[in-house]
């Protein structure tokens, strides 16, 4: 017999430092961020989006937040 070795998904809720919460597909149940699509300065334009560039995806990959 395989054993069901995938990680649980789950529906997670995001509270971030700023206030805001979310849900988000993730392996984990509850994940707390620092910054988030509100707060981010990445999101909300106010530090050069080019500097930033690919630090989305790891803050992504960090959290274990799926893409959608
Ligand atoms: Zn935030």
């Amino acid at each position: 017999m395989k054993e069901d070795i995938q990680p649980k998904y789950y529906q997670a809720k995001v509270t971030c430092n700023c206030g805001n919460e979310f849900v988000t597909g993730s392996t984990k149940e509850e994940i707390h961020v620092e910054t988030c699509s509100k707060c981010h300065p990445f999101y909300t334009g106010q530090q050069k989006a080019a500097a930033k560039r690919g630090a989305i995806d790891k803050f992504n990959r960090r959290y274990g937040i799926a893409q959608n």
